[in-house]
């Protein structure tokens, strides 16, 4: 259902920063925007024919925001109409968003625009229905997971978590779980291990399950038995 730019963790440099996208029209959604996917974005095209991008931001992890201002930027100078805003950034109301692009020297509301939302409220875009729900990540900054739905399909983005709430274990209602997993196993992982994913989830319910953000350490085929999937990067060129 969604694509991705990039599937790894922070420091899996080879899958890149997890980062997804979904195309309707001459309009994007864009999942965070991690310090390498702006590259990955102008390298492969990706913006080919779109005119408006909405970014939904977890969290201001560097994996998830590091190229936003980038991002912004280019879209605001060399893509579509030069100097008009084309890039609306939507994220929960305590995601510090605005401070971020602020000290990068973004202006909201001239090189894009910035929609704070309240947590648990469903908000509409032109294509898709989104609500925001607080995550299980580090003490440090907020996190939050995405609820998802476009064209009849209910989606669960979990963003960087280390916990699955009880309702996901049996997703009946979700078509699509997208689930931040790792190979790492510890007491205190900020996020969720390959192991107590297998614990939590039943194998009836793990084909509705997608492993996103993997460490290098992750091995794809163990998963797969598991039952469960793995996402793959849409581009071979980085
Ligand atoms: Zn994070």
């Amino acid at each position: 259902m969604l694509k991705f730019i990039g599937s790894g963790s922070a420091f899996n440099t080879k899958l890149g920063n997890n980062s997804a996208y979904y195309k309707v029209g001459n309009q994007m959604l864009l999942i965070d925007c991690g310090s390498n996917i702006f590259h990955r974005i102008k390298e492969n095209n990706l913006l080919e024919g779109i005119e408006h991008i909405h970014v939904l931001i977890t969290h201001t992890h560097a994996d998830h925001v590091g190229s936003l201002a980038d991002f912004i930027f280019y879209c605001y100078y060399c893509h579509g109409e030069m100097a008009k805003p084309n890039v609306s950034v939507y994220s929960a109301y305590d995601v510090k968003i605005e401070e971020l692009l602020a000290i990068n020297g973004i202006m909201p509301g001239v090189q894009c625009f910035i929609k704070k939302c309240q947590s648990d409220t469903q908000y509409t875009l032109n294509f898709c229905k989104v609500l925001f729900e607080r995550s299980s990540h580090v003490k440090e900054i907020p996190s939050y997971s995405i609820e998802l739905s476009i064209d009849d399909k209910l989606i669960y983005y979990t963003g960087d978590t280390n916990y699955l709430k009880e309702s996901l274990r049996n997703p009946k209602v979700f078509d699509f779980v997208y689930v931040d997993t790792c190979k790492a196993d510890y007491e205190g992982n900020v996020h969720l291990s390959l192991r107590k994913l297998s614990e939590l989830v039943s194998p009836d319910e793990r084909s509705k399950f997608w492993c996103m953000h993997v460490d290098e350490g992750f091995d794809r085929q163990e998963a797969e038995t598991l039952g469960f999937n793995v996402v793959t990067n849409e581009f071979l060129t980085f």
